[in-house]
């Protein structure tokens, strides 16, 4: 779960990074009571997830609570990277004297952490990256050993924190690496993590996003989600208690096993190649419970992504066998009933498979084609959402 600034900086805050929380609010009039509440000069910030807010016009300077009231309006009518501005932060100008760029991710390719520094921040790193790499260090961590005060110590100094800021910057690098390790983040970045008058380093963006396989030991993660920003159909999926990723494409899927799921989502990609670029609308792993219920429930979120054009039902019966997942797709048919409008491709193998397979025969339902192999399936499945 990717979280917003003022989200991330509630993280930082209770680590004890140093930052400053500001006040987020839904409407200009509030953000004007806010400037008012604050006093002197205010940055007014869009809260969306995505990066390259100021330059979209997205962080504003405000004098005075009517400017403030004016940025809010213009911010909240603006869309940034397809993302619609709902809310928006208003904290005090802090104006940096210099920006830094630090962060703290997963580096999944050397199943390792890496910390990636520069004291050329601000702007998007990538670019620094580009343009000047010998600025942006990248020192690997160890899972093992994590981030102690030599470690910091280390960061700091290969980064090339200034002499006067480094005891802050090793302080911060520590806390920082709290907040990635406490609360099960796999990204914790700052940028720009800036150089205040008097020389104080502050976190003034923040970027953090948590492993949700974690969330189990943090309740307070969930006070995070924010549903009207949430795709509609993962929520409603995660409400089923069922396991679903919303894809861009038009055949929905629908399998047992996230390894059967994720080699079927390959298959249908190659299929579609061969019928006008269709892909797969959704990664669904129904596990071992394909019983109607959970059948129906899988089939009423595909169902209600408008860009799927047909459904293929990949089982593989084992525990649950093949009977038992037909019996699921006929009773979810019934469930639906009219709701079921797109078409079917099952392809039943394993457990009891005959018995599966004449199940759905002796159902003779208009939108269900049965396909033997998982290949021949795919291709129908691709076939029937191009036409
Ligand atoms: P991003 O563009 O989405 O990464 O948004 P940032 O929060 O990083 O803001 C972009 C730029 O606005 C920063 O690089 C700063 O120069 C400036 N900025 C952000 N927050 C503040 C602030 O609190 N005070 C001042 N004076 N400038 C800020
Ligand atoms: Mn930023």
């Amino acid at each position: 779960m990717d979280l917003m600034e003022y989200q991330a900086k509630e993280l930082f805050a209770k680590h004890g990074v140093a930052t400053t929380l500001g006040v987020v609010v839904e409407t200009a009039e509030e953000a004007r009571a806010a400037a008012e509440q604050i006093g002197g000069v205010t940055v007014v910030k869009a809260q969306v997830k995505a990066g390259g807010r100021g330059k979209a016009g997205g962080v504003k300077l405000a004098k005075t609570p009517d400017e403030a009231f004016q940025h809010a309006t213009d911010i909240l009518a603006l869309t940034i990277k397809d993302l619609p501005v709902n809310r928006v932060l208003v904290t005090p100008a802090t104006p940096p004297v210099e920006e830094y760029y630090f962060s703290f991710l997963l580096d999944r390719s050397n199943r390792s952490y890496l910390c990636i520094a520069s004291v050329e921040g601000g702007v998007e790193i990538e670019e620094v990256a580009k343009t000047n790499p010998d600025a942006v260090k990248q020192i690997p961590v160890s899972p093992a050993t994590g981030v102690d005060v030599a470690k910091a110590e280390a960061i700091v100094d290969e980064a090339g924190f200034p002499a006067e800021l480094r005891d802050q910057a090793i302080e911060m690098v520590q806390r920082l690496w709290a907040v990635f390790v406490e609360e099960d983040a796999t990204l914790v970045e700052v940028n720009p993590l800036a150089r205040l008058e008097g020389d104080k380093l502050e976190a003034l963006d923040g970027k953090v996003s948590l492993d949700e396989n974690a969330e189990f030991r943090h309740e307070d993660h969930a006070a995070f989600e924010i549903r009207e920003e949430a795709d509609p159909l993962e929520s409603k999926a995660k409400d089923k208690g069922l396991n679903y990723v919303k894809l861009d494409g038009q055949v929905g899927i629908i399998g047992n096993g996230a390894g059967l799921v994720m080699s079927t989502l390959d298959v249908v990609a190659y299929a579609g190649e061969r019928h006008g670029g269709v892909t797969p609308a959704n990664f669904l792993d129904i596990g071992g419970g394909a019983n109607a219920q959970v059948m129906a429930d899988g089939l009423d979120v595909i169902l209600g992504d408008e860009q799927v054009k047909s459904v293929f039902v990949n089982v593989f019966g084992g525990i649950t066998s093949c009977d038992e997942v037909a019996s699921g797709i006929k009773g979810a048919l019934e469930i639906l009933g009219d709701a079921a409008t797109k078409p079917l491709v099952v392809r039943l193998d394993g457990n009891n498979v005959d018995r599966g397979r004449a199940i759905l025969d002796e159902l003779d339902h208009p939108l269900v084609t049965q396909v033997d192999t998982m290949d021949g399936a795919a291709d129908k499945a691709a076939e029937l959402a191009n036409g």
